[in-house]
């Protein structure tokens, strides 16, 4: 696929790169996160130990798919035309913004 717009399809670019090292960060999440489901340690320690870093896990699979979500969100804006729109005023998402958080769909005065 083509965009007319080279701006355009370098944040297609750019969005789909994220979201393929986020997938592979969540997918290696649940490996660990499987592997930690192995019988819990009998020593109370270790087994706090266990229980924290499956929360921390937990955390940043939450995290990731959160992500995820907003970019799959960004890129269907992408695709309707409307990238760089906020969807709250319809105003332009500030260039500075989209710089730093490609996947922004609401402007920094809509957040805030
Ligand atoms: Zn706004």
């Amino acid at each position: 696929m083509s965009d007319p717009n080279p701006d355009v399809s370098r944040v297609r670019q750019l969005l789909g790169l994220r979201r393929a090292a986020l997938k592979e960060r969540h997918e290696g999440v649940e490996r660990d996160l499987a592997r930690s489901n192995d019988p819990l340690a009998a020593d109370s320690s270790d087994r706090a130990i266990q229980l924290e870093n499956d929360e921390t896990l937990l955390a940043i699979d939450e995290a990731a798919r959160q992500e995820i979500a907003a970019i799959d969100e960004a890129l269907q804006r992408l695709d309707m035309g409307l990238y760089g729109i906020c969807k709250r005023c319809n105003g332009r998402i500030e260039a500075a913004r989209l710089l730093l958080v490609p996947q922004a769909v609401v402007c920094a005065g809509c957040l805030a």
